[in-house]
């Protein structure tokens, strides 16, 4: 059943220069199924000189394919995207196999993943100058937008296909090359992607795939001068960790960071409607995506009626391995996630939070977590102030705007806020005041290649997808001609 029909794309080297290479060490890492905990492949770790080899390579590659039209680069770009969709079942199968979401999920994540590679493409073909009148009667200014260079890309493991291909593909369209460093728990999903570049056409060195310790691979990457950009997705953390060390190279920087997404649903909100975003915006890979609702903000007099129907909604979701078509929730990524799960549950216990269903770890094989609601949070709980990325809904009690603008706000991050909402002064108003950089109204999923994703705050520097997105892959050259 897990078995991939193209065997070829079940690749277990690092791709580099157009090659597949082992690590020159002979060191490994293992890639394991988190539904069964079943070991499922074992890939390179790649030494130093092979990643320096790596940046080399792009920096070679760099100038002839920047020398193409768009057009040309949008010509294999778009042979990619093709080859992509047209192996979607395979990438599914691989995605599942290593990260463990739903494989409708993981389908999903393959069409979305695919949808950046087409856009930007596209776009790349509308990267427009601009003319200045002079400021002297004699000059004449005009200004040209130009790749950036080398790039490099460090990606998470709850996305292992659409965060790769959100950075790679408006770098490649704008004409750079990328070094990409895909996270520990799913190389493979991102070796299946350098496989089908190849066979796109995309030159050799122009795409890459390294994997090795992440700290040693990112020092290497941050500190080099011939990278030029670094585009990451992860935890803050480490976020902030890069962009220290990129500062000695005042590298350009992409940083989608981690999120606490607040939902608001209001009393004239159409509660049915917030019932179904919540399931969305909560529970979408298993709780584990930086725009998933954090903290649930249900006002005073609707809260009885959607706490009983949104737990209603969540006792009849399946837990389970993300192959079986019934599963509506893959296991947790490994451990460290259930421990973060529980200790979140026991703190918003120990401050009189009240489970409604779920709670613990379900007890099979692998790191499975019933979804779980509490009610009765209060802003002073983990499940307010951190992250939770696990299946878990608290909900909070507030009475007026005013006060649950205030609560949403408090909070260091600021990526995706959503909320339901009929009055439209309302509407506008509480859009305008969210201190995020992505607010979903009266929907609980935001995410499309078309809009400007990222966030402001802790969450992150830049935006990924839409026109702004390439715009992260361009510098901007002013020229002054005297005539
Ligand atoms: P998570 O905790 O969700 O795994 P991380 O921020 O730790 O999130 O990981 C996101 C990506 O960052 C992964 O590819 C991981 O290997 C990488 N990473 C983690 N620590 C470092 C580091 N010190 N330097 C460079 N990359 C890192």
């Amino acid at each position: 059943m897990h078995r991939v029909q193209d065997a070829s794309l079940f690749r277990q080297q690092a791709y580099v220069n157009g090659q597949w290479i082992d690590g020159d060490l002979g060191f490994t890492q293992d890639v394991i199924n988190p539904a069964t905990n079943e070991l499922v492949a074992c890939v390179p770790q790649l030494s130093e000189s092979q990643v320096h080899s790596a940046i080399s390579a792009a920096q070679q590659a760099l100038a002839p394919w920047q020398a193409l039209t768009a057009k040309a680069r949008q010509q294999i770009l778009l042979k990619w995207h093709q080859l992509i969709l047209q192996h979607s079942d395979d990438l599914a199968r691989i995605m599942t196999l290593e990260q463990g979401k739903p494989l409708a999920e993981a389908q999903a994540e393959v069409n979305y993943g695919a949808s950046f590679i087409e856009w930007f493409a596209e776009e790349a073909k509308r990267v427009y100058g601009e003319t200045i009148p002079g400021h002297q009667a004699d000059k004449r200014i005009t200004v040209i937008k130009q790749a950036v260079g080398v790039t490099a890309a460090i990606t998470p493991w709850n996305f292992p296909l659409a965060m790769i291909t959100r950075k790679a593909a408006p770098a490649l369209a704008a004409g750079c090359s990328m070094i990409v460093k895909p996270a520990p728990q799913t190389p493979l999903t991102a070796l299946a992607l350098a496989e089908l570049a190849h066979r796109a056409g995309i030159p050799n060195g122009v795409f890459n795939v390294v994997i090795g310790e992440a700290k040693k691979v990112g020092q290497i990457l941050c500190e080099s001068h011939q990278v030029r950009k670094l585009s990451f997705t992860g935890s803050t953390a480490v976020g902030v960790k890069l962009m220290q060390q990129c500062a000695p190279t005042v590298k350009k920087l992409s940083l989608e960071l981690g999120g606490n997404a607040p939902f608001i649903v209001f009393n004239d909100a159409d509660i049915e409607a917030a019932v179904t975003g919540a399931i969305q915006a909560k529970f979408r890979n298993a709780g584990q995506t930086c725009v998933c609702a954090n903290r649930i903000y249900v006002q005073s007099g609707i809260i009885k009626q959607f706490t009983s129907k949104f737990v209603k909604a969540v006792t009849a979701l399946n837990v389970g391995d993300g192959f079986d078509v019934e599963t509506d929730i893959g296991p947790l990524i490994n451990q460290d996630a259930v421990d973060k799960a529980k200790s979140h549950i026991a703190n918003a216990l120990s401050f009189n939070g009240k489970v409604l269903v779920g709670g613990q770890p379900l007890t099979d094989s692998g790191h499975f977590f019933a979804p779980t609601v509490i009610s009765n949070c209060q802003q002073n709980m983990l499940v307010a102030k951190e992250e939770t990325f696990g299946p878990i809904a608290p909900i909070f009690e507030f009475d007026d705007e005013a006060q649950v603008i205030e609560m949403a706000n408090d909070t260091d991050f600021g990526l995706a806020a959503y909320f339901y909402a009929n009055d439209i002064s309302l509407v506008y108003r509480v859009s305008e005041a969210l201190e995020f950089g992505m607010v979903g109204v009266n929907t609980g999923l935001i995410s499309t290649e078309v809009a400007p994703f990222g966030g402001i705050k802790s969450s992150g520097i830049g935006r990924e997808g839409s026109r702004h997105g390439l715009d992260e892959y361009l510098e901007m050259k002013y020229v002054c001609v005297s005539i």
